[in-house]
This record gives C-alpha cells, structure tokens and sequence, in this order.
C-alpha cells in the first residue's frame, strides 16, 4: 500500500514488467521519491528471466526459479500493481488506456513491454505455429504439445522457425527434455526429428564465425536438420512452405523468428521506427514525447542493437535514475549501451558456448558460471532488501519544482468533519462519467440527486439492510471497490434476497484534484462494476478524504417474507455446503510481509471478485435449509452462529474444506490475520480442541475472509448435484465440508474431522 503519510503529487506509470522495470520497481523499493505514486500495469505477475527460460524448458530450472514474481516487488517499492493488459495511450489526456478497467493517468510515463516473434504476414503461421512470447502463454502450449508427443506413437517432425540465439536454444532445450520424458516412459528418444529452419544464410547472424561453427557441430550432434536460407511462405497442418523449396514436413512448428512491435505506441502517436518500435534519445526518453520512456525490445535506441535481454536488464539503471531525475526536474543522464557484451548461449544438456566479439569458448563450466550470473540476478528479486526510511533526500533537495512542495504542504492541512467532503465539483465530474442506471422502486437516486434517496418496497416483499465498510488491503481502488461491492451483497444473497439498491461510502487518500477524483470514480466505478448484473442500483453515497483508502456499501435487498432465509432454518442431516475456497485473510497478511506469491494473491483477488448470486441462486433450486456468507468470523465462527440458532451440532471435515493457493504455505508460516486471534476464541465450540489443533489447515478455520463463499445447508440427498451444479457455474472449489447434525450430549457443538 502507498504509505498514507506522503500524498501523491505525480503519477509515475510503469507499463510491463520487463527486466528493466524490476529493477526500476527494486531502486524506487530502497529510495522512494515522496509524492511520487508508482503504478505497474502488467499482463503477467510472474515476469519470465529470459536467460533461464530454455533451462526452465530442459528442465533444469523449476517456475519459480526463473519468474521474478511481482506482487511482492510491486509491493517492496510501495506501487499499486494493475494485473491487466495495455491496450492504448491517449496522449492528450496523458492516459494509459487498460483492457478492462478504467484509464490510469500518468505524469510520467515509461514502456517496457518487450516483443513478440514476428509472424502477421506468413499465412497460416497464427493457426498452426507455436510463438515462443508471450512466454506465459507458450509454457501453457508448450506443455500441451510435450504432452501430445509423448502420447502420439511413431515419428514426430518439430520444425522450429528462427535461427537467432533464441530458436537455437529453443531447439535444444526442447529436444533435450523430450528425449529425456521418452527415455523415461521407456519410449525411443529417436522418433523425434528436428529441423532448425531460417531465412539468413547462416545461424547466430548476430555472432561470431567461431560461436557459429560450434553450434553447426552441437547441431549435427543432436541430429538437428539444419536449414539456412529457408524463407517460410506458408505455414500449414501438416508442413512448412518454403520459397523455392520444398516444404518441410512438420507435426507441430515453434516460432522464435526476429522481434516484431505492439501496435499500440504507433497508433497512440508516439513516433516509432519502420518497424513500430518506440524511438527513444540517448535519455531512453521518446523522440516525440518527453516525459515518456522506452526500454527493452519494444524501444528503438539511437545506437541499434540486438533485442537482447542484456541490453534491457543494463537500461534499467539508467531509467531508475532518470525517472527519479524526471519527476524532480533534474537533467536527465545518458544510456550509453555496450558495444560487446559476453552472451552465454546453452545448448540445453547443462553445456553452454560463451560469445563476446570476435572470441568463443565452450565446455559445461560455462553452463555453470551462466547459471550462477543467473541464479545471482534473480536472488536480487527474491531477497528484497530492507526498507529505506519514507524520507528519502529528494523532498528537501530534489523536488525542484516550488509548485509541487507547495502542493505537498497544503495538502497535508486538511480538515476534518465537513471540511473533510470530497470537493463538489470533483464529486460532480465523478457522478457525471458513471453511468446511471433506474429502477422504478427507486423513487429518487443519482438520476436525480436530493437530499437523500427515496426507496419503495414493492407489495409482498420486505427490505433487507446491510452495511460493510473497511480500509483497503490492496492499492488497487477498482477492484478494491468490485470486492467490496461484493462482500456486501453477500449478506443480501445468504438471506435469500434479490439487491435493489446501495449507497456507498468512500473515504479516499488526500491528493491533487486530479487524484482524488480518479481514486473516488475507480471505486465506485468498481462498485457499479458489480451492482450493475445484480440489478441493483447506486442511489447515493457520501465521501470524504482521510489517511488511507476505505470504502463500504449499504446495500438493500428485497425479498417475500416466507422465502427469507435465517441461520437458524439447518435441518439435522443436511450437508454442509461452502461454494468458495478459504484463506484471503491470511494470504492478504501475507502480501503485506511480502511473503505470499503473485499468483497466491491473483487466485484470492479471483475468489473475491467472484458474485455469490448464482451460487444462491443454484442452492435455493437444491431447497438450502439456512444460508449465512463466511466473511469475518471465519468459518468456523459463522457455523457456530448457525448451530446455535437452529440449537443443532456440526461435523466438519478438515480436509474437504477447499483452501485457496497458498494458504496452507502462508499459515504453516505462521502468518496470521490481525483478527485471527479473536477468532480463535471460538475454538472452545470444538470438541476436542488440542487434537483438532494438530492439523495444519485449522488455523484456516478461523481465518477471516472477504468476499468469502455462501454456507448453507442442503438436504443430503441433493448435496453431490448441488455441488456439481456450482461447479458448472464457476465455482469450481465447491464442496460438501460436513454435516448437519442433531443436538448431543457434549457442550461443544462443533466436531471437526482431522
Ligand atoms: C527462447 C529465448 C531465449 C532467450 N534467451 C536470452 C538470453 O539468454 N539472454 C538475453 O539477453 N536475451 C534472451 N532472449 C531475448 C529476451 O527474451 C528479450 O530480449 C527480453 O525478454 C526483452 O526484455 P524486455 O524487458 O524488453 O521485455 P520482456 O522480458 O518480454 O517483458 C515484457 C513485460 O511486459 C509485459 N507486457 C507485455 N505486453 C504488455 C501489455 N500490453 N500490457 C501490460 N504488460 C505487458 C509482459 O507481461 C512482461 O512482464 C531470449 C529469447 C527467447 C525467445
């Protein structure tokens, strides 16, 4: 979380989380720029390292060793992460335009999205080939195809397309662990045939004749077809067409062919080379465009040079420094790229040849230094160093323009009580860009806006009522304000209730105008976001400034009194269903220590963003006894409120009780949520308590959730369609956790199985 202490003065945009960007994130990490906000848009959270990618392939290196995971970095160097994919910039505006959500501004802006193979003007090459980037996408299909050689019997034709440094390794890597798997399973390795195909009239055009001619033999040793002069014309089921060639047969095509540039910068108006790549001076700052930097592949330099991983990790040095000089008004610093460098080319069997000029060695040591430089760099992102102070020395001697200190100083005067109201005319810009919708219960909402909201209750029906209100726990005011929405409404749907309406209330970090205008519509946009399928409307809402981001709802539901569901309607041998997984409460304490992984927190924002409605929807079709959503008491405690409303005992089955990813990890860490321990004063429910305890998943009984699943009791018979019926609508952890059962002897209501 942006700490509240220092109110943002400017936007500092970071689209990709490429290898300068880390290193960007990591130096802002050690010496922030107060009043400086760092926002990284990225379509991935687990940032591949190239150089270790083809050993990733071969095996050699697991998931984790080779992606610089994000979410902890992101949150190390105290910047919102935006887990989305960039579509566009408006210039003008000085927006960056983001495939489903708002637009974020930006002050200063910087690019590191990196490229992909070309392959838009071969036909056929986007159906039948494999790309190698996006590099998450070509592990996915990298992984389908592997397994479909090996289950295909008989000879198998690879082609790969590319003779750079890239598909030579691709080449390799890929091969050695296919032979591996088949020698494995007991199958012959030799069913496989390689052919290695590009269009120059050699491999490696970018390197030496020395490095050249040692991958000519590695080639031939593997019994690599090699094919120079192969322009592809056609890629098609069954081969790859060639000019003036014939076609090479091919099973399945890898395509690892020369960098080619994202539509988007041309399109937005920033000036690019021939080939679309963002030209940027020798300050890696855009031609056309001060403010905005490129680095990486997706730049175009003065000095060109290969698109090369190198050359992106060296930039990011410079870019820190001259982004910091940029948001402070100081003279930007020059970039000035090696004119060698030693690359470290594996040929997939732990082997690599080193090539730097006009010089090349090989032999397995060098693998082995390789993977020591590699191991060295990634460990720089996975040990994060401790914390400098908030104050780093820009404030006072950095921040040279008087306007953006004067800024600094009236905003940290800001009143309380009324005084405290979000401005007018902010509030009116928001209400203006959301879109208003009308119910005809709804009497007088935002269409019309009054004193207050005037609501009818339709005949036949009566009004549930609800409100949630808490402080952020993620950056992220959109989806902040999508869980929130969500997590209130739950107690509309475990009552059996349709929402009508809500009112929101906000409470948004002091800023420019500019910012806290974005913050308030990013939340309600989110809310609306959410409301908008229910068929609930937003018919008012109060805001204010304050320390930190929070944000709540009262919400309003309708429903026929007879259908009304109460906690304590359980049935003696009903089943117990959950339709979401456990653990935001200890993953998100996690997040904050830095200790829970990207994808754990992508999975739980993913369980969080999820509507309970279908689920109580579906469970009122399966005739659900008593409902209650699992939110703050955890699971346990909103069980235990069942049981003693319907004077009835439970039984839980530890292990059926779905977890999310990594929350197991983060409990057997020891990391807990604020308010597990009055949680656990619940634990006196439990029969048997001490034996319970010695299971590792019962802390997660008490964990706190947000936006947690519905709990409800289903008549047995219907349990197992029940859940089959949530898991065709998405919920896929759904599950029968226990029983319902009949009042015992014993003063504990709870067993839990272990
Ligand atoms: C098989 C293979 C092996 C290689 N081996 C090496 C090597 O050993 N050494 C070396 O120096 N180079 C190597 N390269 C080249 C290297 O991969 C690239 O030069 C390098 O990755 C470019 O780095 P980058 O920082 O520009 O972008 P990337 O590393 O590609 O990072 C781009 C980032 O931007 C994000 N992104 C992309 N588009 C968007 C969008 N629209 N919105 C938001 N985020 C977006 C991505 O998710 C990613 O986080 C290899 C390439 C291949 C194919």
């Amino acid at each position: 979380m942006q700490k509240a202490s220092a109110p943002v003065v400017k936007d500092l945009v970071l689209i990709g989380g490429g290898h300068s960007h880390v290193s960007v994130l990591r130096r802002f990490g050690m010496r922030p720029v107060p009043g400086l906000r760092l926002t990284l848009v990225t379509r991935d959270v687990h940032t591949p390292y190239s150089g270790m990618l083809p050993g990733y392939i071969a095996g050699h290196y697991g998931y984790d060793d080779c992606h610089i995971d994000l979410g902890p970095l992101a949150r190390f160097a105290g910047a919102r992460l935006y887990h989305a994919a960039v579509e566009g910039l408006d210039l003008d505006e000085r927006r960056v335009l983001i495939q489903g959500r708002p637009p974020v501004n930006f002050d200063l802006l910087s690019i590191n999205t990196g490229s992909t193979p070309g392959m838009a003007d071969v036909p056929g090459a986007r159906e039948y080939a494999l790309p190698v980037k996006p590099i998450d996408e070509f592990l996915v299909a990298w992984g389908v195809l592997r397994a479909r050689i090996l289950e295909q019997p008989g000879p198998f034709r690879l082609v790969v397309v590319g003779g750079g440094a890239g598909g030579v390794e691709l080449a390799l890597s890929t091969q050695y662990r296919l032979r591996q798997l088949l020698s494995e399973r007991g199958d012959d390795p030799d069913r496989l045939h390689y052919s290695l195909l590009t269009e120059g009239p050699q491999i490696l055009p970018t390197h030496n004749a020395s490095v050249r001619a040692r991958f000519e033999r590695v080639l031939s040793e593997r019994r690599m077809q090699m094919l120079t002069g192969h322009r592809v014309t056609e890629v098609t089921a069954e081969a790859v067409r060639v000019a003036g060639e014939a076609p090479v047969p091919a099973d399945a095509v890898l395509w690892v062919t020369s960098a080619s540039a994202p539509r988007w910068p041309a399109a937005a108006g920033l000036a690019v080379d021939s080939a679309g790549f963002i030209r940027v001076d020798e300050h890696l700052q855009s031609v056309s465009h001060p403010g905005i930097f490129a680095v990486g592949d997706v730049a175009a330099m003065v000095e060109p040079r290969p698109k090369s991983g190198v050359f992106a990790v060296r930039q990011g040095g410079v870019l820190a420094e001259n982004l910091r000089r940029a948001a402070t008004g100081a003279a930007l610093t020059r970039y000035r790229p090696q004119r060698r460098f030693l690359g470290l080319i594996s040929t997939g069997d732990r082997y690599a040849v080193a090539s730097r000029g006009g010089w090349a060695l090989e032999g397995a040591w060098l693998w082995r230094l390789k993977d020591w430089i590699d191991r060295r760099f990634m460990e720089r992102y996975n040990t994060l160093p401790a914390m400098a102070a908030e104050e780093g020395p820009e404030l006072a001697t950095g921040i040279a323009d008087g306007e953006a200190l004067l800024e600094l100083s009236t905003l940290a005067m800001r009143c309380g009580g009324c005084g405290a109201k979000v401005g007018s005319t902010v509030l009116d810009r928001v209400t203006q860009r959301l879109p208003v919708a009308r119910r005809p219960d709804v009497l007088v909402g935002l269409d019309a806006p009054d004193d207050a909201a005037v609501l009818a209750v339709p005949p036949n029906r009566v009004l549930v009522q609800s409100v949630d209100y808490f402080r952020a726990f993620l950056d992220d005011a959109f989806t902040f304000g999508q869980i929130a929405a969500n997590h209130a409404l739950g107690d509309l749907f475990a009552m059996g209730a349709e929402p009508q309406s809500a009112l929101a209330i906000a409470t948004v970090p002091y800023g420019r105008e500019r910012v806290v205008e974005e913050a308030l519509y990013e939340l309600v946009a989110g809310a609306l976001k959410v409301l908008e399928p229910t068929g609930a409307v937003l018919a008012g809402g109060h805001s204010s400034e304050g320390a930190e981001l929070a944000f709540g709802l009262t919400v309003n539901g309708l429903v026929e009194p007879d259908r009304i569901w109460r906690k304590g309607g359980l049935r003696p041998g009903d089943a117990l269903v959950l339709t979401k997984p456990l653990g935001t409460g200890t993953l998100f304490a996690a997040d904050m220590r830095r200790k829970a992984k990207g994808r754990w927190i992508d999975g739980a924002i993913a369980s969080m963003l999820h509507s309970n409605q279908a689920a109580a929807l579906c469970l009122r079709q399966h005739d659900a006894s008593a409902c209650t959503d699992v939110t703050g008491f955890g699971l346990l405690g909103h069980l235990v409120e069942m049981t003693r409303a319907a004077g009835l005992d439970a039984r839980i089955e530890l292990g059926a009780v779905p977890v999310l990813d990594g929350a197991t990890e983060t409990v057997a860490a020891g990391i807990l949520s604020s308010l597990q321990p009055q949680n656990l004063r619940l634990r006196r429910a439990v029969r048997d308590p001490e034996r319970t305890a010695r299971s590792p998943r019962y802390p997660l009984l008490f964990d706190p959730q947000t936006a947690g699943g519905l709990l409800a009791g289903v008549p047995a018979e219907r349990a197992a369609a029940c859940v089959a019926d949530l898991a065709d609508l998405g919920y896929a952890a759904a599950a029968v956790i226990g029983q319902v059962e009949p009042r015992g002897d014993a003063e504990e209501p709870i067993t839990v199985i272990i």
